[in-house]
C-alpha cells in the first residue's frame, strides 16, 4: 500500500548546497522542505547561550526537556524557527552556532529528542527533508534518496561566500579547515554519523552553479518520482 505522503532524503557534507536546492525544488514541486540542520542549529544557539562547556554533553542532554522548539512555515513557504518563541530563524545562521549544532548532534540525547518532530513533519506532508542521516535513520523509507555533495574547497568557498554576504568577517582558509573538521566530526561520530544510504543516488556539484545542481536534482526526482507537483508533465 502506498503511503500517504511521498518524501525525498537529501543527505550530504555542509556546504554542498542542501539547504538551498531543498528548498527550491520543494517550491517547484510543491513540497514541504525541512532543513534539519537548522533543528540541530536551534539546539546549538540554546546551548551556546546557556554558556555550557562543549564538552559537557550530560548538561546538553539536561537542557532539552526546558527547549520549546517549534519549525514553523512562513507564508512563502520558507521555514522558520522558533526558540522558546522567539524567532531565530537569522541568528542561527552564524559561524559559532554552526560550530556548537556540530557539538550537540554528536549527543545521542539531542538526536533521539529531534527524530519524532522530524518524522511527524513527514507523516503529516510531502516533504523534502535535507540533513546527514535522513536516509539512513529519520526516513529509511524515503521514496527517493539524494547524497549531495561537492569537494570540500567549493563547500568552503560557498560558505565564505555566503558569510561574506552576511556582512560577517571570514577567512576562506579558516573556513575550509573548519569544513574539514566539520566533515570529520559529521563522519566520526557513533550517532548516526553521516552517511550515504545504500540505495541514495549520488548528486555531485562540484564546479556547478546553483541553477545547474537544480536541473540535476529535478531531474532526478522526475526520473524517480515522476509526474510531482505538476513538473515533469
Ligand atoms: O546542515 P547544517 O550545516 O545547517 O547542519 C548543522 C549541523 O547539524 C551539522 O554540522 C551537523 O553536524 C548537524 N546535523 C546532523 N544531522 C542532521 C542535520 C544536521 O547531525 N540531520
Amino acid at each position: 500500500m502506498r503511503r500517504a505522503y511521498r518524501s525525498i532524503a537529501i543527505d550530504g557534507p555542509s556546504g554542498a548546497g542542501k539547504s538551498s536546492l531543498s528548498g527550491q525544488l520543494a517550491r517547484a514541486i510543491g513540497y514541504l522542505h525541512v532543513d534539519t540542520g537548522a533543528i540541530y542549529r536551534t539546539v546549538g544557539l540554546a546551548a551556546s547561550r546557556r554558556a555550557i562547556g562543549k564538552e559537557d554533553a550530560q548538561a546538553v542532554a539536561a537542557m532539552l526537556p526546558e527547549l520549546d522548539i517549534q519549525v514553523r512555515y512562513g507564508p512563502d513557504g520558507g521555514q522558520r524557527m522558533v526558540l522558546d518563541g522567539e524567532d531565530v530563524t537569522e541568528a542561527i545562521r552564524s559561524h559559532a552556532v554552526s560550530e556548537w549544532a556540530s557539538i550537540v548532534a554528536a549527543i545521542p540525547a539531542v538526536r533521539a529528542f529531534l527524530l519524532d518532530t522530524q518524522r511527524k513533519l513527514a507523516q503529516s506532508h510531502d516533504v523534502i527533508m535535507d540533513g546527514r542521516d535522513i536516509g539512513t535513520v529519520v526516513l529509511p523509507d524515503a521514496d527517493l534518496k539524494i547524497f549531495l555533495t561537492a569537494q570540500p574547497k567549493d563547500r568552503a568557498r560557498r560558505r565564505y561566500l555566503e558569510l561574506c554576504q552576511r556582512g560577517e568577517q571570514a577567512d576562506e582558509e579558516q573556513i575550509l579547515q573548519d569544513v574539514l573538521r566539520r566533515d570529520r566530526q559529521d563522519m566520526e561520530r557513533a550517532a548516526s554519523p553521516l552517511r550515504q544510504a545504500p540505495d541514495a543516488v549520488v548528486a555531485d556539484t562540484t564546479g556547478k552553479g546553483r541553477e545547474e545542481s537544480f536541473q540535476l536534482l529535478l531531474k532526478l526526482v522526475q526520473t524517480h518520482l515522476g509526474e510531482v507537483g505538476g513538473v515533469g508533465r
